[in-house]
């Protein structure tokens, strides 16, 4: 079923729903079974499996020169959610990228998600590469999440990327997922500037919108007004993490951009260990939860990377 289906049938009541991140390569995939069998008493209508873009790793040669190859670290994501999706009967959102994948190679997926009864798919650009300044598109890829989003809206009517050869497929029927920041994006030069192209990427057809963590809720409230003002009517769905560990208070905001309030970072402070830590977080996220839930949201939606049991606890105290 499509996200926006969850949503309407829940008939204002508020989803749980969780994003899982493929195990790096060579790793099994029993790991993440255990931290989703948890969680599956909270009956979440979707689960989302990220996509992580190749990176360049160096081998150094016995003839001390070092070689440069390109990998994907974590692949998989396809398969991740067929298995999930047979396992648990739920429905599976893949995340697909503009960066490293050529518009075929995107056609192809989509291909693949058709046949596997995947209605579900998530529109994200991704990031430069590590080591690079700067997003640069494959070759023959797209540029922005908004051309991404295009490109299976077509679909949606069956165009597929011969169709200048007279060819007409069949029509998918795919809902369309995509980011939005609440404080903004980092490369963009306003949060107004940001939103412009929210809208250009529901104006392509997104169906609902997803936001990067944030940890001080009126950042989301404000984010969903200017949203509204501007003409974006889509759901927008929450994006919840818990802090978990010390390091999160340098990781976080350097990795998404994002502003910890001031007490939060000073409860995580005073934190002896890291078991500590992960009960100042679960802590404010079950408090930042329950503000969202009597503002309406359509969705708590949390990042899980890695161990669920924090995500098990928040959930516990609220559905
Ligand atoms: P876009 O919407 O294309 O925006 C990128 C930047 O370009 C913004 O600054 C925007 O303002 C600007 N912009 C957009 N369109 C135009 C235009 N037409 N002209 C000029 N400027 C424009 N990353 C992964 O690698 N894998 C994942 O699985 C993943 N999942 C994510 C899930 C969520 C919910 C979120 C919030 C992020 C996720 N990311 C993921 C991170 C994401 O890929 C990065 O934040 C990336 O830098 C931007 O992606 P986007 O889709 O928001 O890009």
């Amino acid at each position: 079923m499509k996200i926006t289906e969850h949503i309407q049938n829940a008939d204002g009541k508020t989803l749980f729903s969780f994003e899982i991140v493929p195990p790096q390569k060579g790793v099994g995939i029993s790991d993440l079974y255990k931290n989703i069998d948890p969680l599956m008493e909270f009956k979440p209508p979707f689960i989302d499996v990220t996509t992580s873009r190749e990176e360049y790793i160096f081998l150094e040669r016995e003839n001390g020169l070092v070689e440069r190859k390109v990998t994907r670290m974590r692949p998989g994501t396809l398969g991740i959610c067929a298995a999930i999706q047979y396992k648990y009967s739920v429905d599976t959102v893949p995340h697909l990228l503009c960066g490293g994948y050529t518009k075929e190679e995107t056609e192809y997926l989509l291909i693949d998600c058709m046949y596997l009864g995947i209605q579900n798919v998530v529109a994200l650009r991704g990031d430069a590469m590590k080591g690079e300044k700067y997003f640069k598109p494959a070759l023959g890829g797209h540029s922005y999440a908004s051309e991404l989003v295009e490109q299976i809206d077509a679909l949606r009517c069956g165009r597929y990327l011969n169709e200048d050869t007279g060819y007409k497929g069949c029509a998918t029927d795919f809902c369309i997922g995509v980011a939005g920041y609440p404080e903004k994006h980092i490369e963009a030069p306003s949060i107004n500037y940001d939103l412009q192209m929210l809208k250009k990427k529901v104006d392509m057809g997104a169906d609902y919108i997803v936001t990067q963590m944030f940890f001080d809720n009126q950042k989301y409230f404000d984010f969903v007004k200017k949203a509204r003002e501007m003409g974006i009517t889509v759901p927008i769905i929450p994006g919840i993490k818990p802090v978990s560990t010390k390091k999160h208070l340098q990781l976080l905001p350097q990795a998404f951009k994002i502003d910890l309030p001031e007490p939060l970072i000073n409860e995580v402070a005073k934190c002896s260990d890291n078991n500590a830590v992960r009960q100042v977080g679960i802590d404010w996220a079950v408090h930042q939860c329950k503000e969202l839930l009597d503002f309406g949201v359509p969705v708590l939606h949390f990042y899980s990377m890695g161990k669920s049991d924090n995500i098990y606890k928040i959930a516990k105290e609220l559905f």
